[in-house]
């Protein structure tokens, strides 16, 4: 599980951000790719990544501002141009099929793949499989606006099969039951404890993307002891009037976030063009008495989510 981000900026596109969109890469954990948001450029930016947008199965729309949909229509049609022939979900605000529906109808663009929009009205659980549970909450911007909480479940423990040849216990059917962590008895009437032979399970992880955002109990309620928070800083120290004038954050704010949500990394994106080149670490820097993990994302850099434990031991 990595996030790599593929547009930082706020607002409009500068020569080092784009605008914004990031994508959650759970190649191992799913063989799919799940993008937040799409601002203009982002199939230009992904031409430099890895990424095949074949593999983009859901996408989360935090919010109906141009620099963070204008992408999506391109994004689209190319994804079909290059034989996706895969559903994709589109979760996002009300209005969210409209725009795109119209944009590929007014353009006559088909697609090769059907989309399937979930629009959000509530907050509460959007997505639930074998693996992820998604949860999505209001936050407070301008016109409605999203942030997403995306919880994998827990690996259950793996059998320990170096345990189970060191007492001579030929693999077999045998193994499935005591991995299921039942009680059985051998033909030597020896009984074994499933529960001995399982290593321990892994906790999921959990990953908090959120939306343009005035400082908002929602986004502490969606970090909750999250390994990474994606959080808005389009405002520095001492900028809180104007953060709060423009339905935006300071990295002040987002630190108190990480820190009141016991989340580990905090990663600070929508950097505003004021921030140019290196000034915009003085970002992470201005809190580092709050919150010490804090980075300032870039075009690009892509950061591992590591499980917490290791499991088997
Ligand atoms: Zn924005």
């Amino acid at each position: 599980m990595q996030i790599e981000f593929l547009g930082t900026g706020a607002g409009s596109p500068s020569k080092s951000r784009n605008v914004s969109s990031l994508a959650l890469r759970l190649l191992e954990e799913r063989n799919a790719i799940w993008l937040f948001d799409v601002g203009e450029a982002t199939q230009h930016q992904i031409l430099n990544t890895t990424i095949r947008p074949r593999k983009i199965e859901k996408i989360f729309i935090t919010h109906l501002h141009g620099d963070h949909i204008f992408g999506l229509p391109g994004l689209l049609s190319s994804r079909s141009f290059q034989g996706g022939t895969e559903p994709l979900t589109i979760y996002g605000p009300v209005g969210i099929k409209e725009y795109v529906q119209t944009s590929l109808r007014i353009s006559e663009s088909r697609l090769s793949y059907p989309i399937k929009f979930v629009e959000i009205t509530d907050d509460g659980e959007l997505f639930s499989d074998q693996t992820f549970t998604v949860y999505a909450k209001h936050l407070d911007h301008k016109i409605a606006c999203f942030g997403y909480r995306v919880v994998e479940h827990d690996h259950p423990g793996e059998l320990r099969v170096d345990k189970l040849r060191a007492l001579g216990i030929p693999s077999g059917p045998i193994y499935g039951q005591i991995k299921q962590g039942k009680i059985v008895t051998l033909d030597d009437g020896t009984v074994l404890n499933g529960q001995d032979f399982i290593g321990q399970p892994q906790k999921g992880r959990i990953v908090a993307i959120l939306g343009d955002t005035r400082k908002t109990k929602n986004a502490v309620e969606l970090a909750q002891d999250a390994d990474v928070l994606v959080h808005e800083s389009t405002f520095g120290k001492g900028e809180a009037k104007l953060a709060h004038n423009y339905y935006h954050s300071t990295s002040v704010q987002a630190a108190n976030i990480a820190k009141k949500a016991h989340v580990h990394l905090l990663l600070l994106n929508h950097i505003s063009a004021r921030y140019v080149g290196k000034t915009a670490n003085d970002l992470a820097y201005q809190v580092r008495d709050i919150f010490p993990n804090t980075k300032v994302v870039r075009d690009f850099s892509i950061y591992d989510i590591p499980f917490k434990n290791k499991g088997g031991e």
